[in-house]
């Protein structure tokens, strides 16, 4: 099942995509209810879903992050596919690289909620803050079942679905800061979307995962290729803290980003960014400066 949150008349509403025929039909959601996106559905505990309205063109919405507004802050991995833990480590941005190129246990850092923005919506660069923004092609992990102390075994029964987000990063702020907040939270850097798709309709084995800034080819890989798996990344999470429904883990991005080439290649006002995941879709937005 594939579901997105889109508005349509100034109104927000939640809705089931036929990927085939290009509609979408929204859910019978109080406006209320609507109002937090997917999350509406994964929090009606088993009440099964409600039923569906007329659909529509797909073209005729606006189509919204799958979770607009998350309650709390985006958890995210840090290196966590070889290749670009090492293209990192050389990088110079690193400050963590003391600590050696391919981390012991899984690196978590996090996003602020209001950092999320739909595809299709801007990513807007401020020249007075960075001049150094790259783009991170990353599997979303969304949480459908509250636990604490999960193990590795059950970490899967506690995962709602999958979405894609870009780890929009400011490498300059990233590397002055120890702690890695500022350059990953800054508004806009969480392009998320482009909907939601159920457990049961992704293959963790299989999806592929690519990046394209101006349809040039940067990042490709497989989601298989995580050093830390998710099932380690949920079990890893929850020691200590209850995850919620409706929590959004960032699993880390494959090699390719901008600094891993020489020289680096940041992002510039104009440039489009489009990230694919097999099974999912493609998340895409343009970079813009913001107005001073
Ligand atoms: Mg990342």
């Amino acid at each position: 099942m594939r579901v997105a949150t889109f508005s349509i008349a100034g109104e927000r509403r939640v809705g089931l995509i036929d990927a085939e025929a290009e509609t979408i039909a929204p859910f019978d959601l109080p406006v209320e209810r609507a109002e937090s996106g997917v999350l509406a559905l994964i929090e009606r505990n088993g009440a099964g879903l409600p039923r569906t309205l007329s659909p529509m063109p797909l073209s005729n919405v606006e189509l919204e992050a799958p979770i607009p507004r998350p309650r709390r802050n985006i958890f995210c991995v840090g290196k966590n596919y070889y290749e670009h833990a090492h293209e990192f480590a050389r990088s110079g941005f690193d400050s963590s690289a003391a600590a050696g190129a391919v981390p012991k246990n899984p690196i978590i850092f996090s996003k602020v909620p209001e950092s999320v923005v739909a595809t299709h919506s801007k990513v807007l660069i401020d020249t007075n803050v960075s001049s150094a923004i790259d783009y991170e092609a990353e599997l979303a992990v969304i949480i459908g079942k509250e636990g604490r102390g999960i193990s590795k075994e059950s970490a899967l029964d506690h995962v709602w679905g999958y979405t894609i987000v870009n780890d929009v990063t400011a490498r300059d702020l990233q590397g002055k800061y120890s702690q890695w907040l500022i350059g990953k939270s800054q508004d806009t850097f969480c392009p998320m979307g482009p909907w939601a798709v159920t457990k049961d309709e992704f293959d963790l084995e299989t999806a592929g995962i690519r990046c394209f800034v101006n349809g040039d080819m940067r990042q490709n890989s497989k989601i298989s290729l995580l050093i830390f798996d998710i099932p380690t990344i949920i079990s890893t999470l929850s020691q200590g803290i209850t995850l919620k429904p409706g929590d959004i883990i960032a699993t880390g991005t494959p090699a390719g980003v901008g600094i891993g080439f020489d020289p680096p290649k940041y992002l510039k006002a104009g440039d489009v960014v489009r990230v694919e995941i097999d099974g999912i879709g493609a998340l895409e937005n343009r970079v813009s400066e913001r107005a001073q």
